[in-house]
């Protein structure tokens, strides 16, 4: 469901590139897990696949489809990626159905309804609707932000590190919570994280990223899981 090939990325010309000739591929309904160190370059891998920045070099291709490469470069809201940031980012003016909403105007106004409301089930937010994002656990906005990123259907859902505001116990519930929705909705997702309990709970495998410290090699390593 996506394919990276030999993809390079650099913030400035002068310095070491963040991401180096970096290929991977996944198959869709996977549940791949990133890891590697702080400034690693997990987030800027994230935002090359969902099109907030430009390679230098490389083609990444989304369910067949070249998104960057080849002289191509597909806007973000395009490529039908979903992303879920760190820190959530609703929009704390719009309640949790509003939220939601945000994403589907491509459907006719009738499927649209329907659809938040399939994603409030999913999530287990029907009650929570009308509420505003501020009056809502961390979790539960972790889970409105998770409905949010998949309303649109995307072929493939990013999330960077989308447990890191939890606390353990909620972590622990909202994590195991995550998995079964991915395996329903047999959704395609890389899941940005520090902590290897996460990648063991959900993912099918995990790779580690990151610059090598004997050489400037980009490494990457993949791990299985059981
Ligand atoms: P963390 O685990 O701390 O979130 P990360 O693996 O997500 O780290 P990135 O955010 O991808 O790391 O950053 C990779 C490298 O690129 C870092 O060295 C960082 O300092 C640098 N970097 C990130 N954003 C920018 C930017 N806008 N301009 C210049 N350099 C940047
Ligand atoms: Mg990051």
């Amino acid at each position: 469901i996506v394919e990276i090939k030999d993809l390079t990325f650099s913030f400035s010309r002068k310095e070491n590139p963040v991401i180096n000739d970096f290929s991977f591929t996944m198959e869709k309904g996977e549940v791949v897990g990133i890891l590697g160190q702080s400034g690693s370059g997990k987030s800027t891998l994230l935002r090359l696949i969902s099109g907030l920045e430009m390679p230098l070099k490389g083609t990444i291709k989304i369910a067949g489809k070249t998104v960057v490469g080849d002289g191509i470069f597909i806007h973000p809201e395009n490529r039908e990626v979903g992303m879920v940031f760190q820190d959530y980012a609703l929009f704390p003016h719009m309640t949790v159905k509003e939220n939601i909403l945000f994403g589907l105007t491509r459907l006719p106004r009738k499927g649209r309804k329907q659809r938040v409301d399939e994603m409030l089930e999913l999530v287990q937010m029907e009650s929570f609707a009308k509420r505003y994002p501020h009056e809502l656990s961390g979790g539960q906005q972790q889970r409105v932000a998770l409905a949010r990123a998949l309303a649109p259907k995307p072929n493939v859902l990013l999330m960077d590190e989308p447990f890191s505001n939890l606390d353990a116990d909620l972590k622990e519930s909202i994590r195991e919570e995550l998995g079964i929705i991915l395996k329903k909705a047999n959704m395609s997702c890389i899941i940005v994280t520090h902590d290897r309990k996460d990648v063991e709970a959900i993912c099918d495998y995990s790779i580690v990223i990151g610059p090598s410290n004997q050489t400037n090699d980009f490494i990457q390593k993949k791990i299985h899981h059981v």
